[in-house]
Order: structure tokens, then sequence, then C-alpha cells
């Protein structure tokens, strides 16, 4: 039990922060937030996602070639160009590692405005640090589980990050469906998004990337969109306007929402954009 509630409580744990910090806070911008809550989230994402801890900096580098690029040969990580998704995964970790040692060739605009803290991703992203999040894993499995049946979620703890972000940029480019015809293969993965707390609404995500609400129709409820309007009351974060946000797309050059600026300016659940 105490095993079962640890891998669920990391799950979702892990997802809210590569959402939340990582994605749509790093790579879109979608809201800002002052140094003191950005390096609470950081160590929140830390802790959360501990052995696969991304780099804000370095993930929003990489994520935005993919929107960039999507489904194109200089996509990071598209199911168009790999065999299956393990290949994906593993050109995803190499661009990564790439992007994190700034030894690729990357477009100045895709560097534009990240969030940064060089000492913390030093420490946190290091192997040793990794190796020592993988032996307290094994440890606790090893002191509570009660059947070995329970090691089966072992390797998803361990690598709890890339689980979830294959899933999403793999299937989230190949089954499901599609609010809107784009230029890309993106899907969205209603009903499965329960486990993903808005990241798998990917087609919706590619039509207006900066949006702090994934979804879009009535029943793809985004549940971290109402903590980020909630962070927002408390005073968290602050919302980006819509006039920063399709600026902030525009200087990336995320095709999708520049074709027709549709960026919601009252946060409206459910509203269609058309
Ligand atoms: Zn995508
Ligand atoms: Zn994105």
């Amino acid at each position: 039990m105490v095993i079962i509630i640890f891998f669920i409580a990391q799950w979702y744990l892990s997802i809210f922060a590569q959402t939340f910090l990582q994605h749509r806070y790093a790579s879109h911008r979608s809201f800002t937030m002052n140094r003191f809550w950005e390096r609470f989230f950081y160590v929140f994402a830390w802790i959360a996602q501990g052995a696969t801890y991304m780099s804000p900096r370095a993930y929003a580098v990489m994520h935005r070639m993919h929107h960039a690029y999507a489904d194109t040969p200089k996509d990071p990580h598209s199911p168009s160009n790999h065999k299956n998704l393990f290949a994906m995964m593993e050109n995803t970790r190499k661009t990564y590692t790439a992007c994190y040692w700034d030894n690729i060739e990357v477009e100045k605009r895709f560097k534009k405005d990240v969030p940064d803290w060089p000492w913390f991703d030093t420490w946190a992203d290091s192997r040793i640090v990794k190796v020592l999040w993988i032996l307290f894993y094994v440890a606790f499995y090893v002191f509570f589980a009660t059947t070995p049946w329970l090691y089966l979620l072992l390797p998803v703890t361990i690598l709890m990050n890339p689980a979830h972000a294959v899933f999403v940029n793999w299937y989230g480019h190949k089954i499901g469906y599609r609010n809107f015809e784009l230029k890309n293969t993106s899907t969205n993965l209603y009903p499965f998004d329960i486990f993903f707390l808005g990241e798998s609404y990917h087609n919706d995500h590619h039509r207006n990337p900066s949006s702090i609400n994934m979804g879009v129709k009535w029943y793809e409820i985004d549940i971290t969109y109402y903590i980020i309007l909630l962070f927002s009351k408390i005073g968290i974060v602050k919302l980006a306007g819509s006039g920063e946000k399709l600026q902030h797309e525009k200087d990336l050059g995320l095709a999708e929402s520049i074709v027709a600026p549709i960026l919601q300016t009252k946060h409206e659940p459910g509203k269609v954009l058309a």
C-alpha cells in the first residue's frame, strides 16, 4: 500500500512539475513568477522528478524546437522520425543533453527568455545525484514492498519523467483525435488526460502553445489550468496578457498561433478556439 501511494503521488507531482514549470512556464512563458516562487518550483520539480529531473532551460530550448519544427527532420522527438518509441526516447535524451551542455547549434530565438539557475541545475542534473535518487527508490521498494509484483513499478519510478514525456510525444502524435487541422500530426488523448493533467490535449496545445488552458472542448478538463488560476488569485503567478503571449510566440516563430492569433483573453474553460 505504501508503494502504491508513493507511486501515485510521484506520478502526479512529477507530471504537475513538468507541465507547470518546464513546459508552461519555461518553454511558453504562459505566466510569470517572482524569483522566490521560480526557485521554489525548481526545488519542487527536483523532489518530484528525482532521478529524471530536467533543467527547465534545456527543456525549454528543446521543446521550442519541437513546436517550431514539429514532425520535420529537425523535430527532436517526432514519431515520424523514429521507428519505435524507444528510439525516439533515446534521441530526445541526446538532444536534451546537447541543449543542456550547449554543444548543439540552436537558433537564438529558442534560447530567448528562458529561466536559468545554473548552479542548481549543475547539481540537480548531475550523475551522482541521479544515482543517489535511484538508490533511494530501490531502498524504498525493498523496505516497503509487500509482494514482488510491486517491483514492476520500479522502472517507472526511476524513469518517471521520460515515461510521461514519451506517452504524450509518441501517442500525442499518433493516435487520438484532432480539434484543429495543423501542419503537424498532433492529437488529443482524452480521456487518458486524467493521468496527464492537461498535457495530453496535444493538438489543442500545438494550436495555441502559450494558452494556460490546454483543453478546448468542454470535456477537455485541464486540471493544471485551474491550479494556475488559483495560484494567480493568491499571488504566486502572474498570468501573461494575450499581447505578451502573442509577441512571445511571434518571437519564437511558433507557426500555428501566428496563422490565427486567437489567444484567449478571458480564461474561459470550454471556450472553443476556431
Ligand atoms: Zn507535439
Ligand atoms: Zn509546448
